[in-house]
């Protein structure tokens, strides 16, 4: 989280300048772009259980309008403050423009930790907090558009939707308000592990870029890579999930209260299990014990994964990681000092606006889904099945031979909706690499890939004011 001497909207604004010298755009257009264009401060009362009456803080910002409607989570932390929610709604415009998400960029927040809180509380926090942004029109599917962050989930992104459904009664695409909904309130499948799928699919397109690698001298591909995963939340557990998933190593895990690590590799589901029954990751059976969590991103690795919080890698302890990739799942771990180490060393960091940007990209599908009214795969799945049958038995009408029940299920099958939301969002993920990389490689005196993909990203908002001519 930002401190008091640290502005993390200054990091963001100081990497936006960075990328900017590398575009020709007008200094007064690059400007507009960098600012935030509303910002919505709130004070309002909440009745605790014991009686008492506290006075919440919290924000809405919507950083750019270049494409409507905004979008990004709501935090709940003790920590959030104005600068933070602005540092993340801006990242947020350049995270959808990095993967055609045609949505400009918000965030929320509320300065209340969770877990002080009982459900009832939340609930009511919640719900005055989306009044709230109804009164101000800075909520609704045209407008602005809500999705979880650090401290909030399902059950919030629900209360979300059911207050603006009673506030709104009879609006059509009610609930494309919001998303991260659960499924049976109009989410998708796939939405919840989608920011940890996302953190693996680029991950992997890195590791199999055969230019990056031989720099790097490891391996092409991801099998055997050994990674460092920090946070067990809901981006650390799933990226975890798929790097073990697909053959690599996740050797160490670190939370706040401590991290473990096993050489040979940790079973990631079975220390989530033990963490949740026993409220520790620590006395994991088989595993040594790291004392400071944050000596954990210092293990040599190959690959380490930052999904907690903004900050934690920074001038004091870069000198100290080995890992030859930093994957930020998390928005802003690394602050610009760390950054400018980094690109010296010639460590690759893969940028969060890129990186962590599958939890929007499967909330635009679900918003899509939401104004369709209609579940993905439910006008196609039986067609396509029987297409792919008629194909199988002309094929063996024409060999004379038959294919067996398991290869006849395999091609048979029809997409279901989680199968659209998977493909969409590594086609996604790989494309948006791809593009990035390309602006790199084009101009060598970009010195790193969190540059290149600003570059991307402002190049996109620009084109659009340009188009409409309102600057030259
Ligand atoms: N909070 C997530 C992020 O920072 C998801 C935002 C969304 O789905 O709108 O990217």
């Amino acid at each position: 989280m930002s401190d008091k001497n640290y502005s993390f909207f200054g990091a963001v604004e100081r990497s936006f300048d960075k990328a900017a010298r590398f575009t020709k755009w007008d200094s007064g257009l690059l400007n507009h772009i960098r600012q935030c264009n509303a910002v919505l401060q709130l004070r309002f009362p909440i009745k605790r259980d014991n009686g008492e009456i506290e006075v919440i803080e919290a924000y809405r910002v919507q950083h750019s309008h270049h494409k409507t409607p905004c979008k990004g989570g709501i935090r709940f932390a003790a920590e959030v403050n104005q600068d933070e929610v602005m540092a993340l709604a801006a990242l947020m415009t350049y995270k959808c423009t990095i993967v055609n998400v045609p949505f400009g960029g918000g965030k929320g927040g509320i300065k209340i930790d969770p877990k002080k809180y009982s459900v009832g509380e939340l609930e009511r926090i919640t719900r005055r907090y989306t009044s709230e942004l109804i009164k101000k029109n800075f909520i609704g599917p045209g407008i602005d558009v809500p999705a979880p962050d650090y401290g909030t989930g399902e059950r919030e992104m629900s209360w979300v939707l059911d207050t603006y459904v009673s506030m709104r009664s009879g609006e059509l695409d009610a609930a494309g308000c919001v998303t991260g909904k659960p499924i049976t309130q109009g989410g998708v499948r796939g939405r919840r592990e989608a920011t940890g799928l996302g953190v693996f699919y680029g991950t992997r397109e890195v590791c199999n870029i055969p230019d990056i690698m031989s720099k790097l001298s490891l391996p092409l591909g991801i099998e055997n890579k050994r990674v460092i995963v920090q946070g067990l939340g809901n981006v650390g557990y799933w990226a975890a999930h798929f790097f073990q998933l697909a053959g690599a190593k996740v050797i160490a895990l670190a939370e706040y209260e401590g991290a473990i690590f096993d050489e040979k590799g940790l079973d990631v589901e079975a220390v989530f299990q033990h963490r949740k029954k026993s409220g520790s990751i620590l006395n994991f059976p088989g595993a040594k014990h790291i004392k400071h969590a944050n000596e954990a991103l210092e293990l040599e690795c190959d690959i380490l994964i930052p999904a907690a919080l903004e900050n934690v890698i920074n001038e004091e302890n870069a000198p100290r990681i080995k890992a030859k990739i930093i994957g930020e799942g998390a928005n802003g771990p690394l602050t610009p000092e760390a950054d400018d180490y980094f690109a010296k060393k010639g460590t690759i960091v893969i940028p969060d606006m890129y990186l962590n940007a599958g939890g929007v990209t499967v909330s635009y599908f679900e918003w899509l889904k939401n104004l369709s009214h209609v579940r993905y795969g439910r006008m196609e799945k039986r067609f396509t099945e029987n297409v792919h049958s008629s194909i199988l038995n002309q094929i063996e009408e024409l060999t004379g031979k038959k294919s067996n029940a398991h290869a006849r299920e395999l091609i048979m099958r029809g997409p279901d909706e989680v199968d659209f939301v998977y493909s969409g969002l590594e086609e996604t993920m790989i494309n948006a690499t791809h593009e990035i990389m390309t602006v790199w490689k084009e101009n060598p005196a970009i010195p790193d890939m969190r540059t290149a993909a600003y570059v991307v990203a402002i190049n996109k908002v620009a084109i659009i004011y340009a188009e409409l001519g309102i600057f030259p």
